[in-house]
């Protein structure tokens, strides 16, 4: 069996140095989550051969890089699957299993049998929950995100921020704002935010520039953003100035659903896009929408192929919300069940990435974000909009405004556990 090891370093943006520097010498690389083992210094690490053990230590010498650690890679048993196989012995969902388990790509229709077959959703969700411990472990990471703009150029038919929309009262925050709502999140004990916003050029590459430069200085958070399609010498320079993450969603990977749901949008261009933002060294989120029109089961497992060739780091999958004063008003919502199917089905197929439970879960159903975290998910994403701007973020309706204290009854409730920095903020405030 190939031998592997774990470079985990001191913090994120350090982590995506050196893995470049790393690939500058053609030693190839994997970004995994960090089994919970190795501690939580950094949620992600630089997988690689242990041939290369003795290039990469002394190209990290020579570079005068201090790191957390380098630690062999235990080989996983993943007793998850190996308990599953020996239950469902001869099946065709064992069949599946150990295709996957050997590191064969099943066939798209397999794929689509693990979609569609109800007697097997029990076995497939906790089988995906025990691989997400296994392979991260009890914390669910939460993130903030704050909404800073709801204007927006496009027109997707789906999201209620489209430009036709007329009947909402549009917002543009302040940098100072978006600082303020930043350092609030940094008191919660909260390491990462997100900024997202509809695609608004207002905000031009020097004012992105300073939001990333001044959130970075005052409070260190780790920077993902969120702003659809931009230049890609604009991604290098968000990049170089701090940025580390990009969530860019592909909603779907079939060519002709994402045309007829983007009125403005090339599906090819969506596509060079995540490419230069993997080039760039982002770690690089994406998703799909279960429940555009046109999809199917099919699809939905090209779309886990498409993420899996793309090398995306984080898979945000969630249901489709019909949405006021936009053409898909009249729609049938997403599937929760299968939207559920999708990430427990996403986990056990890419197993070494991020799940989030989406925002779009928990507003078609309050525990439809627990259930996303009892099935494969392992993130929660809190609203960190300041109050007045909130409703008008509606990019769909009734969105649920998930807050610190949601987001820790969802925790408690799965019996996971809550990030450390918070609840040593909490009792911070408690005595402090
Ligand atoms: N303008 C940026 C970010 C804001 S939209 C962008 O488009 O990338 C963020 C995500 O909200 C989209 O990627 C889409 O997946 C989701 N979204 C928008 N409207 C939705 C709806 N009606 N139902 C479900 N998800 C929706
Ligand atoms: Fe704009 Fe993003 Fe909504 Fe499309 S999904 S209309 S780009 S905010």
């Amino acid at each position: 069996m190939e031998s592997n090891y774990l470079l985990i370093c001191n913090s994120t943006n350090q982590m995506l140095q050196a893995n470049k520097l790393i690939n500058q010498r053609n030693i190839s690389t994997d970004l995994i989550p960090v089994p919970a083992e190795y501690g939580n210094i950094c949620n992600t690490g630089i997988r690689f051969s242990s041939e290369k053990l003795y290039l990469v230590k002394e190209l990290l010498n020579e570079q005068e890089m201090l790191v957390h650690g380098i630690f062999p890679l235990k080989p996983r048993r993943y007793e998850g699957i190996i308990q599953a196989l020996r239950d469902n012995a001869e099946n065709k969902f064992s069949k599946i299993i150990n295709k996957i388990h050997i590191g064969e790509v099943p066939t798209l229709s397999e794929l689509v049998y693990m979609l569609d077959t109800e007697q097997v959703e029990e076995r497939l969700f906790s089988l995906a929950n025990k691989l997400r411990e296994e392979i991260i472990g009890e914390e669910v990471e939460i993130r903030g995100a704050i909404e800073f703009s709801n204007i927006c150029k496009k027109n997707c038919n789906y999201c209620g921020l489209r430009r036709s929309n007329n009947k909402l009262l549009r917002y543009r925050m302040s940098v100072e704002e978006i600082l303020i709502a930043a350092q609030e999140l940094s008191e919660m004990g909260i390491k990462t935010v997100i900024l997202q916003s509809g695609e608004d050029s207002w905000y031009d590459t020097s004012t992105i520039v300073e939001i990333i430069t001044k959130i970075r200085q005052q409070t260190g958070l780790k920077i993902t953003l969120s702003l659809g399609e931009r230049t890609k010498e604009e991604y290098e320079i968000f990049r170089e100035a701090g940025a580390s993450n990009y969530l860019l969603k592909i909603e779907t990977s079939d060519e002709e659903i994402f045309a007829q749901a983007h009125p403005d949008d090339d599906f090819n261009t969506r596509v060079k896009h995540l490419k230069w933002l993997k080039e760039l060294g982002y770690l690089v989120g994406s998703g799909n929408i279960i429940g555009l029109p046109g999809q199917t089961s099919e699809t939905i497992a090209k779309d886990l192929i498409f993420f899996r060739n793309m090398g995306i780091h984080m898979i945000g999958i969630g249901p489709l919300i019909p949405t006021a004063n936009t053409p898909y008003s009249e729609l049938p919502q997403g599937d929760i069940n299968l939207s559920l199917r999708t990430i427990a089905l996403t986990r056990l197929f890419l197993r070494n990435v991020f799940i989030p439970a989406t925002t779009a879960l928990a507003t078609l159903h309050p525990a439809a974000q627990e259930w996303g975290l009892e099935v494969g998910a392992n993130k929660l994403m809190i609203i960190a909009t300041p109050a007045k701007y909130r409703a008008a973020y509606c990019i769909y309706d009734d969105k649920r405004f998930v807050d610190l204290d949601n987001a820790l009854t969802a925790i408690r409730n799965t019996k996971r556990k809550i990030p450390q920095t918070i609840t040593d903020q909490m009792l911070y405030h408690k005595h402090g």
